[in-house]
């Protein structure tokens, strides 16, 4: 491949510029600089080795753990006319050979290659016969004991690069890396004095909110309202949670699939691709689902209930936007959560303390996350070290009212309510315990005489929502525990007497409650959203998505690209966005190509793409202008 990283960028890939960080890491590379590059999701980490892959002599290899994104990758790169090939175990022996054979060949420009296979003997017939200039190591993170998806596989790419006679460039990517996991990917992967770069982790496209429903089905249903007929994917926490979250969106009619460990080899491909190939568009998934999906038009990932980490919580809602469009990551916060994540960390199988004060101090910060009244993206880019301001303006935190109140009354009240509880040898969930000092009057209340108590219906003048809130604020702040074996009770800590003894006074930011957070959002994203908007041609708003886009397109011209795009990737059996993605679809709309040298203008477009596709999207384009 001859030409600088301009003219490839733009013949191969099809875009007229770089995005922050890529231009350094390229530069690094090709000047035979180790690099470690920390860029988020989404950010265009691929394109910073594929484009020194082109321009170096020989083969590049690329270590990714995914056989799914590996697949994704070459699909890609050969929709845009390069000679790329992976080497997993989804290959039968004889595709594995011959792929052995190509590359001692000399066929591919890029190899991907699963960690498993690195000491592989016949591997050596490849790096003894080519000259392999660049080492990748995509997901770098997976090296690093502390890092959340750690591979033992990983350990041995050092020893793999180690065994060349010329050692290669090494370049190692990842999205999330804390100071810890840093280190250990510079150490575990010996990188020799290495440009390091981290590139920014706000991802400005994003909308963050944080929601405690009573009845998360039914916020589901409410938010799935507004996004339509976007896709998009909704993260449980188990197996048997995707199941009845499944099971309840196909029974209101919803294009819905599922995803997870307990599903049999086949039905798990078959439901990622419809997901992937937009025949169904939400995906109701555990965590299993998503590692090495790229697919770009996610509009909305939804957390129903807490992750373990931040670490896991940004990877997983960073799948949304992809394409650069408005998403939307929406987390669903209950107590719950907290304890059934605390009970699973204390009861691994996994002897070692420190690790397990380590996932306890995880859980910690992303709970912090979950129930702080700051700026929500702040809390996310402080994380990793950014300083972000305290405002974004588009999260919502950032969009709801807090007033500091004094809770001083209602936490003794709350804890009181334990205290007479345990005085009669008794201990409860949450919802039993709201509902006495709300007052209720329920057979199970009544049996066990619980309406005699004294705190009974003492805060019979709060909302539910908000008892519980400050229920949960009380737990968070250790002033009352929830443990127990098959359930979580509350029961009182040994700070508890602070607040009814000593009647310590406590403060709590609070939303103001007139406007509760869940309604919200939707009016001022909306306003938000209005403001970006471009000027909006007569008659061209699009009726399906009326808020959902800022930048106004025709919609019809829309589906019918859309529509000639899978005819594409029917026929070439990729998914849909390896043709184009929505965002080029777009810009087509908007450029109205009607010939090849406009076509090449569009984003994402470039030469094997123009010639590829060009003639056939002109023409719809030209047939619709001149109706
Ligand atoms: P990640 O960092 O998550 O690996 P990818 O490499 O998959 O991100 O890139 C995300 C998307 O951004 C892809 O669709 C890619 O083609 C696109 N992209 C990458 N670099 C650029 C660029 N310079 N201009 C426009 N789009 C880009
Ligand atoms: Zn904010």
């Amino acid at each position: 491949m001859t030409g600088d990283k301009y003219t490839i960028l733009k013949t191969v890939f099809g875009y007229t510029g770089f995005r922050r960080g890529q231009e350094e890491v390229i530069e690094a590379i090709l000047a035979g600089r180790d690099v470690l590059a920390v860029m988020p999701t989404g950010a265009g980490k691929s394109l910073c080795y594929q484009i020194p892959a082109l321009m170096l002599k020989g083969l590049t290899v690329v270590i990714s753990p995914l056989i799914s994104l590996m697949k994704d990758q070459v699909n890609a790169l050969t929709s845009a006319g390069l000679k790329a090939a992976y080497l997993n175990s989804s290959l039968s022996s004889a595709e594995y050979t011959e792929v052995i054979h190509q590359a001692v060949e000399g066929t591919y420009t890029i190899l991907y290659i699963a960690p498993e296979r690195l000491l592989k003997a016949d591997l050596r017939r490849i790096t003894e016969t080519r000259s392999i200039p660049l080492v990748v190591i995509d997901e770098a993170h997976c090296v690093s004991q502390w890092g959340h998806d750690f591979r033992p596989s990983y350990l041995q790419i050092a020893e793999f690069i180690g065994s060349f006679h010329q050692r290669p460039i090494t370049a190692a990517f990842t999205a999330t890396a804390t100071l810890k996991v840093k280190e250990d990917i510079l150490r575990a992967l010996e990188l020799r004095e290495p440009f390091t770069i981290t590139t920014g982790f706000d991802r400005e496209n994003l909308y963050f909110e944080v929601q405690r429903p009573q009845d998360k089905f039914a916020a589901l249903l409410q938010g799935l309202k507004t996004w339509k007929h976007k896709s998009g994917i909704v993260y449980c926490a188990t197996r048997k949670t995707v199941e009845e979250v499944w099971q309840g969106l196909r029974d209101q009619g919803f294009a819905v699939t599922r995803y997870h460990a307990g599903l049999e080899d086949q039905e798990r491909h078959e439901n990622q691709d419809d997901f992937l190939y937009d025949r169904k568009t939400v995906m109701v998934a555990t965590n299993a689902f998503g590692m090495g999906i790229d697919k770009s038009n996610v509009s909305f990932v939804i957390h129903y209930n807490m992750p373990k980490s931040i670490e896991s919580y940004y990877q997983e809602a960073g799948r949304a936007g992809r394409d650069g469009e408005a998403a939307d990551c929406i987390l669903f916060y209950s107590g719950e959560d907290v304890w059934i994540n605390q009970y699973l960390i204390k009861n691994t199988r996994e002897e070692d303390e420190a690790r397990i004060a380590h996932n306890l101090e995880l859980l910690k910060a992303m709970t912090f996350y979950a129930t702080g009244t700051e700026c929500l993206r702040g809390r996310l880019r402080s994380y990793f070290g950014e300083q972000p301001p305290a405002y974004c303006g588009h999260c919502s935190n950032c969009h709801t009212q807090f007033e500091e109140l004094d809770i001083t009354l209602p936490a003794q009240k709350i804890i009181s309510c334990v205290f007479r509880l345990k005085q009669r040898g008794r201990s409860f969930g949450k919802i039993m315990i709201i509902d006495i000092l709300r007052g209720h009057k329920s057979e199970k209340i009544k049996a066990q005489g619980l309406d005699t108590l004294s705190t009974w219906g003492i805060m019979a003048d709060m909302t539910v929502h908000r008892i519980r809130t400050i229920l949960d604020y009380l737990i968070e702040k250790n002033y009352l525990v929830q443990e127990g074996r098959e359930y979580p009770v509350v029961e009182a800590s040994d700070t508890s007497g602070e607040i009814i003894f000593a009647k310590k006074r406590l403060t709590m930011m609070l939303p103001t409650e007139q406007t509760p957070q869940s309604l919200k959002s939707g009016e001022r994203k909306r306003e938000k959203r209005g403001k970006k908007q471009e000027p909006v041609k007569a008659g061209l708003e699009s009726a399906d998505e009326p808020d959902g886009s800022w930048t106004s397109y025709d919609n019809a011209l829309f589906t019918n690209l859309k529509v000639l795009r899978n005819q594409f990737a029917e026929a070439s059996k990729v998914p849909a966005y390896i043709i184009f993605t929505d965002a080029s679809l777009r810009d087509m709309c908007r450029k109205r190509p009607i010939n090849l040298t406009m076509f090449r203008e569009v984003i994402g477009v470039g030469d094997v793409k123009n010639e590829r596709y060009g003639p056939a999207f002109i023409a719809l384009i030209r047939e619709y202008t001149s109706q």
